[in-house]
């Protein structure tokens, strides 16, 4: 059985062979099978013949990759991973992926330009607990006294979703609300409906209002908390924390600040790297290589901003509880893993950007190795890398206080070079 799974396995993998593929296929399945008999022949066990076979068998595969990596194409792909079209090419299909897994970055999107008529009016009620950051929810008798008695809001209504998309909601929302939107309070609802069936999920609601034109938050909160003083003396309840009244726009903008400022220290950092680079150079060479810098500050900016956009779109860092707070438990956690993603993309731009040809941009090959670290007091020790379109070399010294031979690119005379006639072929 194990042994039709291996010809058939060998069959796909002489597809790749680029000559002989038969005989190719021949000899390896021969090979398969003679040492499995001759296993089975010694009296070995079960076992250790199917180790050994499939040994073989990774061999065979091996030796495919093997003769592929010298096929012209191969040869042609292996050089275009090293070209700086590549790289930005790359990054660009991340982006293009996420933008098609997330509608459109419609999360990123709902946070610049939330998608309610004047939304600046908006805003989120909740009751405050016993922490500073804690916001619960309303009881619906408590949203029922304020919607008769208040002045400063031209509409208050009531919510509540499950984890599944669906929104049970007073009659009144969508006027308050002015639209009927897809996704609220930066959450995908793909199912509305009225809170009167769903009455076991009416014990607390997230409260919504419209504040009258010319009114602030401030006002509407020093009337609400009147009113629920009032309320609650009444019917002398025990009491619960202070009212809060939130705009929405601020609440739902809040973790977009966050995580911009967040990522926005890499590419600040590596901006500013830029700077300083391009000066000395222009200090040393009189010029400015336009194409390298260019490069190195498209990484540098489309990395923070792919970062950020998927912590939007893809993380829990954007969703929040009917009452307003965060539902994001392992936050400080997260956070540590941003920080270390800004800096894994500091170290990587300026780590691929130091191993690049001067002048075309592609990644830097042949690498050789020059002295040793043990002789590093009287020599030089480091490794020297080449463009391999003859533009220059580039010494790396192992160690960055080597007073012998300092680092640094030496510029090779590329006409020279590449003009010699060529005989054989590829060389
Ligand atoms: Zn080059």
């Amino acid at each position: 059985m194990m042994l039709v799974a291996f010809r058939i396995a060998i069959l796909a993998a002489s597809s790749v062979v680029p000559r002989d593929r038969a005989a190719w296929r021949r000899a390896w399945t021969a090979e398969i099978r003679h040492y499995a008999t001759l296993l089975h022949a010694r009296g070995m066990r079960n076992r250790y013949v199917r180790i050994r076979t499939w040994h073989h068998f990774i061999g065979a595969m091996r030796d495919a990759g093997r003769l592929f990596s010298q096929t012209p194409a191969a040869i042609q792909f292996r050089a275009a991973l090293r070209t700086p079209a590549f790289c930005l090419g790359l990054i660009a299909l991340g982006l293009t992926a996420m933008a098609a897994a997330s509608h459109g970055f419609a999360i990123t999107r709902s946070m610049l330009a939330p998608p309610y008529p004047d939304a600046r009016r908006l805003v989120l009620i909740s009751q405050g607990g016993v922490l500073q950051n804690q916001r619960h929810t309303i009881p619906p008798p408590l949203l029922d006294f304020w919607k008769t008695h208040n002045t400063t809001l031209a509409g208050l209504a009531g919510y509540q979703w499950n984890t599944r998309g669906t929104a049970w909601v007073t009659p009144d929302f969508f006027a308050v609300l002015g639209a009927r939107p897809r996704c609220f309070l930066l959450r995908r609802i793909h199912d509305w409906r009225p809170l009167a069936n769903q009455p076991d999920m009416g014990n607390a609601l997230g409260v919504i209002g419209r504040l009258k034109p010319g009114v602030d938050a401030a006002n509407a909160q020093t009337e609400l908390r009147g009113l629920a003083a009032r309320y609650r003396g009444d019917r002398q309840s025990s009491a619960s924390g202070d009212v809060q009244v939130m705009p929405l726009v601020n609440r739902i903008r809040q973790p977009f600040y966050a995580y911009a400022g967040l990522c926005a220290v890499p590419a600040v950092l590596l901006l500013a790297g830029a700077c300083i680079g391009v000066r000395s150079e222009h200090r040393r060479l009189g010029r400015i290589r336009g194409r390298y810098w260019a490069f190195y500050c498209a990484k540098a900016i489309s990395l923070p901003v792919a970062l950020a956009l998927a912590i939007w779109e893809f993380s829990r860092a954007t969703s929040f509880t009917p009452a307003g707070s965060a539902t994001f438990v392992a936050k400080p956690f997260f956070i540590w893993l941003v920080i270390l993603a800004c800096g894994a993309i500091v170290w990587w731009c300026l780590a691929d950007q130091r191993a690049r040809c001067r002048a075309c941009l592609r990644t830097l090959q042949y690498p050789v190795r020059i002295g040793s670290l043990g002789a590093v007091l009287f020599d030089h020790a480091g490794m020297e890398l080449m463009c391999c379109q003859g533009h220059g070399a580039l010494y790396l010294p192992a160690v960055s206080s080597d007073y012998v031979q300092p680092g640094g690119w030496t510029a090779l005379d590329a006409e020279d070079i590449t003009s010699e006639p060529v005989h054989g072929g590829r060389a």
